[in-house]
């Protein structure tokens, strides 16, 4: 350690550093009280006649009610979008497609800013979060995506690529608008026309996305929206009228949409859970790993599917490294998500609350040390603290099920082998890191774990010309990048071959 370590590790964290509010305005959101389904263009009353409220989590208010999708709602909304593609959508030209999509993307950043509160709003994310990777991330991937549309024949040559027709797309609620335009912008860009079901806690940017459709002139039931929780979703899947499915979510439903689609001809791409390592070896710069850690956690809320919920730490650098860790844990300041101070926002829901109460319960029985740093929540709304186990053993629950949540589970090793071993010991793969100064280190770790992403002295880090996805228990098929098109396209394989 240098002397001017030394003299970091031994200045106290300054204790009265007290942040004044910086509250970002929500006038810029108007809300309805009541939203009907997104189908054929128009905002429509659910047949099924039943509305649920949605709400803020940080304050448990409500912010306005939802419509609920019915079987009769979903069949209508398949409708719509078969009709869009096969009367119009399919032979629109690919240039005039692109037109669309820029248009989109230059919209959602025309209104970045009311999208980001209403993220905040709705999710529990803190709007530095939404403002600055949400909202700029969903306009890439409408730019990235328009740029292909006229250049299929070159992303894919000799293999003549064809739309496939109806998406249906069903998402999570953690990066609600970012996985909407990861689904829609390459079911565009490719010629289909898409159903989609946000999730229930989340619908609202959704919703507002409808507006922005509108706003583009996009052709009626191109894009259909069907709000309303897992039964909607199911009937979707279920539904005989789509040519695809494309699910984000819990490893749980992804294995129930594929036993629902097994034999029926219906494309599946599945992008499920993970419970991801970030290895840190002792030749790696350890304040930016420490950094790298706390964005791979701590991240809106830990939401994250490629969270490194598991931190690896090589031997000998576990004390400073934990020390480190600790101190810095400390400075997150934790509370309202509209604050631009705010480090760590709202947990989604009470029932992820409770999920995630109840693993941290498991590991303290288990006998994992638990670490959480002083820290005032709100009163009201859904929160939970940062919060480090150290003494986790590999079999322990911590370390095996994906927690979703604001907890990191540390575990050491001493070589690459044991490393990589412990890294792979997970029914997921998803993520990974790996922290070290060795170019071929790197380069070696990336070729023997089992994960569809491996970051390299950073984490969490997306493109849209990146693609995205999982192994095993994660799920299969990629998203972003030309790997993203291809579910998305019928593509001619003899061609390839031949
Ligand atoms: P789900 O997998 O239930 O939700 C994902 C989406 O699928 C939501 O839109 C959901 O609707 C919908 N859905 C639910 N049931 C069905 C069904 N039978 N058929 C079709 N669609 C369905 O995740 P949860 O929200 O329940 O979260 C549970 C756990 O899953 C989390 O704690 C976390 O561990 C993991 N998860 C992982 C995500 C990832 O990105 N990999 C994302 C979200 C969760 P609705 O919201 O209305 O239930």
């Amino acid at each position: 350690m240098t002397e001017l370590e030394r003299k970091q590790d031994s200045s106290p964290v300054p204790a009265g550093w007290d942040y004044a509010p910086a509250p970002e305005s929500r006038d810029i959101v108007t809300l309805e009280e009541r939203y009907g389904l997104y189908i054929g263009g128009e905002l429509v009353e659910p047949k099924s006649g039943e509305y649920f409220p949605t709400l803020n989590p940080a304050s448990e208010d409500v912010l306005a009610e939802v419509a609920q999708a019915g079987p009769e709602d979903v069949d209508l909304a398949v409708q719509a979008a078969r009709e869009a593609y096969e009367n119009g959508w399919s032979s629109v030209s690919p240039s005039e497609r692109a037109k669309y999509l820029f248009r989109i993307a230059r919209i959602l950043q025309e209104r970045s800013r009311e999208f980001a509160v209403l993220e905040s709003l709705n999710g529990g994310k803190p709007i530095k979060e939404s403002r600055d990777v949400d909202l700029p991330l969903s306009a890439a991937h409408f730019f990235y995506y328009a740029g292909w549309a006229d250049k299929l024949e070159y992303a894919f040559p000799n293999r003549n690529p064809t739309p496939i027709g109806v998406a249906g797309q069903i998402i999570p609620w953690n990066f609600p608008l970012l996985m909407l335009s990861w689904k829609i912008a390459p079911a565009l860009a490719a010629g289909n026309t898409v159903v989609l079901k946000p999730a229930e806690t989340t619908p609202l940017t959704a919703l507002l996305f409808a507006d922005v459709l509108r706003q583009a002139e996009l052709p009626p039931g191109v894009v259909n929206i069907v709000t309303g929780d897992g039964r909607a979703g199911a009937e979707l899947v279920k539904h005989p009228g789509t040519d695809k499915i494309a699910f984000t979510g819990s490893t749980e439903v992804g294995k129930a949409i594929q036993r629902e689609l097994a034999g029926s001809g219906r494309r599946l791409t599945l992008e499920l859970g993970g419970k991801a390592a970030n290895i840190i070896f002792d030749d790696a710069a350890l304040d930016q790993a420490v950094e790298g850690i706390i964005n791979g956690i701590y991240f809106n809320q830990g939401h994250v599917c490629c969270a490194g919920s598991r931190l690896l730490v090589q031997e000998s650098i576990y004390e400073p490294v934990i020390q480190k860790l600790k101190r810095r844990l400390t400075t997150l300041r934790v509370g309202d998500p509209l604050d631009k101070n705010t480090d760590v926002g709202a947990i989604n829901s009470k029932q992820q609350l409770e999920k995630i109460q109840e693993l941290v319960k498991s590991g303290e029985e288990e006998g994992a040390e638990v670490y959480q740093p002083p820290c005032r929540l709100p009163e009201k709304g859904y929160w939970f603290v940062p919060t480090v186990f150290t003494n986790v053993a590999q079999s322990y629950r911590i370390a095996q099920e994906e927690i979703f949540g604001p907890v990191l589970s540390v575990l050491t090793f001493r070589t690459p082998d044991e490393a990589v071993e412990k890294a792979n010991n997970t029914p997921y793969g998803l993520s990974a890191g790996v922290w070290t100064e060795k170019g071929s280190r790197i380069l070696s770790m990336a070729n023997r774990l089992e994960a569809g992403v491996v970051w390299a002295n950073t984490y969490n880090r997306f493109d849209p010309t990146s693609p995205f996805g999982g192994y095993k228990e994660s799920g299969f098929g990629r998203e972003g990048g030309l790997h993203g098109l291809e579910p998305y396209l019928d593509l001619d394989e003899s061609e390839v071959r031949g």
